[in-house]
């Protein structure tokens, strides 16, 4: 039985003082990662590592992201509870998690089976209720549209039109987007065609992949 020890708590407390020196001041943010278990996200193998700042190895050969940026895509959504967020790449559930921790009301999509199986136990093992869906998330969620925010935690080639067609406006998208790098963006939608851009630094994602056969 996985368990969240004394020595896990300790430091997870570590990460969080971390993060802060990183530039994370949204607490809410802080709140929710200081509660989610990351080490229940990974192989027990790599417990030890779970809370240093890295990108770890998870099933299908993905990644979950590291603290630092999964905080980063976390505060640049302003996130506030009862928001309606889209999530393209559940992954681990990492980050589902700490999105569910801050009251959001979650929908997430996965386009590999192994992972959206997984990432569901754990969903259950932390009390957290998201909506999952294993499929393409270039095609979003057009029955459950338009969200509030939709964060995307694999990198897009280019911006699919198709997402922010399904935010509302006044909402925000965080999308890292660029093939080899990635830039992280914030897109704002300020009227029904009307989209405002900010742009902030380089990160590194796995690609989002569109047209591959399932798992
Ligand atoms: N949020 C995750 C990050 C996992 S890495 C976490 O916290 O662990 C990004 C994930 O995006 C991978 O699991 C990958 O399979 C998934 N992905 C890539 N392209 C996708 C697509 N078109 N639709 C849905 N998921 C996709």
């Amino acid at each position: 039985m996985i368990t969240d020890s004394f020595k896990h708590k300790g430091l997870r407390r570590q990460m969080i003082d971390y993060l802060r020196t990183k530039g994370i001041t949204d607490e809410r943010v802080l709140q929710a990662m200081n509660e989610v278990p990351r080490h229940f996200f990974l192989d027990s193998s790599l417990d030890v590592l779970a809370y240093q700042d890295r990108a770890l190895s998870i099933l299908c050969e993905q990644t979950i992201s590291q603290p630092s940026t999964v905080a980063f895509q976390t505060q640049l959504l302003n996130i506030q509870e009862d928001d309606k967020v889209l999530e393209i790449g559940t992954g681990s559930g990492y980050q589902t998690c700490v999105l569910c921790k801050m009251k959001a009301k979650v929908y997430t999509i996965e386009r590999y089976k192994p992972l959206h199986n997984s990432a569901q136990e754990l969903f259950s093992l932390l009390k957290c209720r998201p909506k999952c869906f294993f499929g393409d998330g270039y095609l979003g969620l057009p029955y459950y549209a338009p969200f509030d925010k939709i964060i995307v935690t694999c990198g897009a080639e280019k911006l699919p039109e198709v997402l922010l067609q399904q935010l509302k406006v006044g909402g925000m998208m965080v999308i890292p987007v660029g093939s080899d790098t990635q830039t992280m963006y914030r897109i704002t939608k300020t009227d029904e065609n009307t989209f405002e851009q900010e742009a902030f630094g380089d990160f590194k994602f796995v690609p989002m992949l569109q047209e591959k056969k399932f798992r």
